[in-house]
């Protein structure tokens, strides 16, 4: 994996009498949709063979592979097929939901919709339910989706809700509002379905922690709700770091893991990488094959009281 960006964990605080089982690894990663970043995203400062296919799916395997991670949530997928043939070569299973109207479909040569698709290894876990949604704003359909996993640990036989989304992206205040309402939604759909379970909630919510979506995410009374990143100190600086043709340079933090506080706790987190590591023309590059950085945590089921010790 020597050709991709150094990436480093660091270690959260946490109390080991506290948790039980063994770790369970998560990736959250908008991997940038190939027809997009080929043919959409201006990305004018990167080379064109660094956003050739052939090139990014070896990436793309590279840095979810690298982290060894027993679930991995994605966004912006258009090459579900061929990321599913490779992953099950490493036992992992996968789902996909596709976007209504993806933008991919208008452009040429593209490989169908894009859309959230979420992986898990199969030797780890048994899927007990599987759940998608198209997220509504004030009752309406909008274009985005969310996908849902009920996962029982095969080792521990415990339950765990794992979901994914990518909300519109853009900036203003109306769509800043718009989003918000799709969190309200995302949240209504995985508190009917999670019920009591421990949950993370990943994705790229286009939203930085300033955005009201944020605030919704982390004030949920159905569903107590912490920013993984956020229990090391502070959200990171960026998730996402780009120069688009026409927009310059964007650094945002927009990507997220939710979990349930109460249920689960984080002991390790994977670094952003290093300014000098990412190089002055930012991501995608030679040395990484997407827009934004994967964001990957070690969760822990808490104890519960009724556990025996
Ligand atoms: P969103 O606004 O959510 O964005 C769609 C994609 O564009 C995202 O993956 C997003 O990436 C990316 N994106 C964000 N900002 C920029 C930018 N400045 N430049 C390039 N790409 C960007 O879109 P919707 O899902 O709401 O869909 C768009 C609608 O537009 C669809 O309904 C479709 O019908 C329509 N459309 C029509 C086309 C046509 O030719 N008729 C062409 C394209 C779209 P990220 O989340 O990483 O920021
Ligand atoms: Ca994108």
């Amino acid at each position: 994996f020597s050709q991709l960006i150094k990436r480093t964990f660091s270690t959260v605080s946490h109390d080991p009498h506290s948790i039980e089982g063994n770790p369970i690894r998560v990736l959250q990663w908008n991997v940038l949709s190939q027809a997009l970043g080929q043919n959409n995203d201006k990305f004018d400062s990167c080379p064109l063979e660094a956003l050739e296919w052939k090139r990014r799916r070896c990436h793309m395997l590279e840095e979810i592979l690298r982290h060894n991670p027993d679930i991995i949530c994605l966004q912006e997928v258009d090459h579900f097929d061929f990321l599913s043939r490779a992953l099950a070569t490493q036992s992992y299973s996968g789902l996909f939901v596709p976007k209504p109207d993806s933008p991919c479909v208008y452009i040429k040569d593209n490989n169908g919709p894009d859309g959230c698709a979420i992986f898990y290894k199969n030797n780890k876990f048994d899927l007990l339910d599987k759940q998608e949604k198209i997220l509504q704003v004030w009752t309406v359909h909008s274009n985005q989706v969310s996908l849902l996993l009920v996962l029982k640990d095969k080792c521990t036989e415990k339950e765990l809700c794992i979901s994914t989304t990518h909300l519109k992206a853009r900036k203003g205040a109306l769509l800043s509002t718009l989003r918000n309402e799709q969190g309200k939604d995302l949240l209504e759909f995985i508190s009917s379905h999670a019920l009591d379970r421990p949950t993370i909630i990943c994705g790229d919510f286009n939203a930085e922690p300033t955005e009201p979506v944020y605030n919704t995410m982390c004030s949920c009374p159905a569903l107590p709700l912490d920013s993984a990143y956020k229990v090391s100190g502070s959200e990171p600086p960026f998730t996402s770091w780009k120069i688009r043709g026409g927009e310059g340079e964007v650094m945002q933090t927009i990507d997220y893991m939710f979990y349930t506080k109460h249920k689960l706790t984080v002991s390790s987190i994977l670094n952003m990488p290093l300014e000098k590591d990412i190089g002055d023309n930012r991501v995608p590059s030679m040395s990484y094959p997407s827009d934004h950085f994967s964001l990957v945590s070690d969760f822990y089921f808490k104890k519960t009281s009724n556990d025996s010790e």
